[in-house]
């Protein structure tokens, strides 16, 4: 005879508690799994966690110390941080990043938080990666150079977008009165900010012979040159933007610019429970591997269930604090906490919805390798197939299938 299974033992309409002697509830709406999962199944003395923790990171995880009954089976990690980031502190300025050398399944990119101090220079350099990034403090001025000999001078402020292709030389100076913060993402999982191509490296290794020839000038001219690279230094304020920029002017300016306004521009969803902004290659030309997003959530409130079919999304906490829950085949899924400065990651195609668990406003930025951007909502294909064909699966009636959001609203309630 065969061994009857529990769920077996369910289907015949016994009364599971006898048999359940632990504390495990039969499978039911919103407590799915067999062998059940998480807290509600469990007998006290087993879900105690006496053992050796840190009581702060503890208390700030708590969808990791007790997920919710719905979360299933194991998932790479997908919560990182700046916040526990090593920084590079340097005089004008400091930077630290989350490659994936930090957080192994983040292959598409790499990000790099760093705050340059009123005339703080970041190093003229470049690098085999993009970077794409976005301010989040204060005031920098870009420069950029692009493949035709055509120069591109610009100030940005918060909520603005720079673009620097693939190898394109760069610099970054803080502006007064307050200097800059910002995000940086690479697009490559590997690229680091400590490896990156610099000006002072370059002339300080080349002979001075050589110097003279390329320069035309006498090799003594390059005789007081820092011997080692600069990579973040304090130097003197800029004059006013139009000067720099005309002093460059000469070769013409490049045909798409390389900074975007994203904070200023009109949502492309905005209702009482959130606003919904996109920068890819459509709108910001130049982006031609990274396409963003700028989320704001209300407490409470959920950006809806959806999931992305064309590249995995990198994001960046700005403010408050939320709850998200990725979803993949097996079926897994897991629930993480993020704050301010913390880092997620969703793999390409998994389903993920997020919620405001705070009391204030939550932002953050959704970051994709790719130059469209793609979004497949839950509702929108539910009520985009067939009603009866839904509703057999769901085995809810069809009428109900007319409530469901139609119109990919982005953020709920509506
Ligand atoms: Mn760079
Ligand atoms: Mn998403």
């Amino acid at each position: 005879m065969e061994k009857i299974s529990r769920r077996d033992i369910l289907a015949l309409g016994a009364v599971g508690g006898a048999a359940l002697a632990t504390g495990a509830r039969a499978a039911s709406f919103g407590n799915p799994d067999e062998p059940a999962e998480g807290a509600i199944n469990a007998n006290p003395a087993g879900l105690s966690d006496p053992g050796p923790k840190n009581e702060v990171l503890y208390d700030q995880f708590p969808s990791r110390v007790s997920p919710p009954p719905t979360d299933v089976g194991g998932m790479p990690q997908f919560w990182s941080s700046f916040n526990t980031a090593s920084k590079r502190i340097q005089d004008g300025g400091w930077a630290r990043q989350v490659t994936q050398d930090d957080f192994a399944i983040s292959d598409a990119v790499s990000g790099v938080n760093m705050r340059l101090g009123p005339g703080g220079i970041r190093e003229m350099h470049w690098h085999l990666a993009a970077e794409w990034a976005i301010m989040t403090n204060g005031r920098c001025r870009v420069t950029v150079l692009d493949p035709k000999g055509r120069a591109y001078v610009q100030d940005v402020g918060e909520g603005d977008l720079w673009y620097f292709s693939a190898g394109y030389p760069h610099s970054l100076q803080g502006l007064g009165p307050d200097g800059c913060e910002f995000v940086i993402v690479f697009d490559e999982g590997k690229q680091s900010e400590y490896n990156t191509l610099l000006l002072t490296d370059w002339i300080a290794h080349t002979p001075p012979d050589i110097l003279a020839l390329n320069f035309g000038v006498p090799a003594d001219t390059f005789k007081s040159i820092p011997l080692h690279d600069l990579w973040i230094f304090q130097g003197k304020e800029p004059g006013p933007l139009s000067a720099d920029q005309d002093a460059v002017a000469s070769a013409g300016l490049p045909p798409e610019p390389f900074t975007f306004r994203l904070g200023q521009s009109t949502p492309i969803k905005s209702n009482r429970s959130g606003t919904l902004r996109l920068a890819d290659s459509s709108i910001f030309t130049v982006s031609k591997t990274i396409a963003a997003a700028l989320e704001t959530i209300a407490p409470g409130a959920v950006r809806e269930m959806h999931w992305h079919p064309n590249a995995a999304e990198w994001q960046y906490w700005i403010k408050g604090e939320g709850r998200m829950t990725v979803f993949d085949a097996g079926p897994r899924a897991q629930t993480a906490d993020f704050k301010s400065g913390d880092i997620g990651y969703v793999k390409r195609g998994q389903g993920h919805v997020i919620q405001n668990t705070g009391t204030t406003e939550l932002q953050f930025l959704a970051v994709f390798k790719i130059a469209e951007y793609q979004e497949i909502g839950l509702s929108s294909w539910l009520t985009h197939t067939p009603a009866p064909m839904v509703a057999q699966h769901l085995n809810i009636d069809p009428s109900v299938l007319g409530k469901f959001p139609s119109n990919q609203p982005g953020i709920l309630p509506e």
